[in-house]
């Protein structure tokens, strides 16, 4: 385990700082968002320091699909909701903030559209042409 003393969520892992804990097993921990966006917005992290979720440690990466499906069944049990969003903001363009690899689980409710964005455009050709950059073949 990797902790970084001035890291917030690293001080939240130690127990320097408190959080309301809904989750904790060997490898990760997640805590109530100090401020929801919905009831029940959670915040999953491991419990090592890496800056985003693209450089988790191989265990980590390994484990953290069930810890998802395990803890996102206990929120819409919880909540009663039946909508969820999982979500990693990574990188200052997508709204990153705190520099520590965490998921965003936020369950969502009847009229609220906090989270909702707008489709856009675009064509075949520039879909096949991107398509073909993110593969690499
Ligand atoms: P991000 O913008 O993806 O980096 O999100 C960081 C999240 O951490 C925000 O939603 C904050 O509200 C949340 N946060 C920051 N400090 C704390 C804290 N001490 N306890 C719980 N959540 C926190
Ligand atoms: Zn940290």
């Amino acid at each position: 385990m990797n902790i970084d003393p001035a890291c917030i969520f690293c001080r939240i892992i130690t127990g320097e700082l408190p959080s309301h804990k809904v989750h904790e097993d060997d490898l990760f921990l997640a805590f109530l968002d100090i401020a929801p966006m919905d009831e029940g917005h959670t915040v999953l992290v491991p419990k090592t320091h890496v800056n985003d979720i693209l450089t988790l440690p191989a265990e980590y990466e390994a484990a953290l699909g069930s810890v998802i499906s395990r803890l996102g069944a206990r929120l819409i049990q919880a909540t009663g909701t039946a909508s969820l969003n999982v979500l990693s903001n990574i990188g200052a363009r997508a709204g990153q903030v705190v520099h520590h690899a965490h998921l965003h689980m936020i369950p969502r409710y009847p009229g609220d559209d906090s989270l909702n964005w707008t489709p856009g455009e675009s064509s075949q050709e520039k879909l096949a042409e991107l398509a073909r950059q993110i593969r690499g073949y």
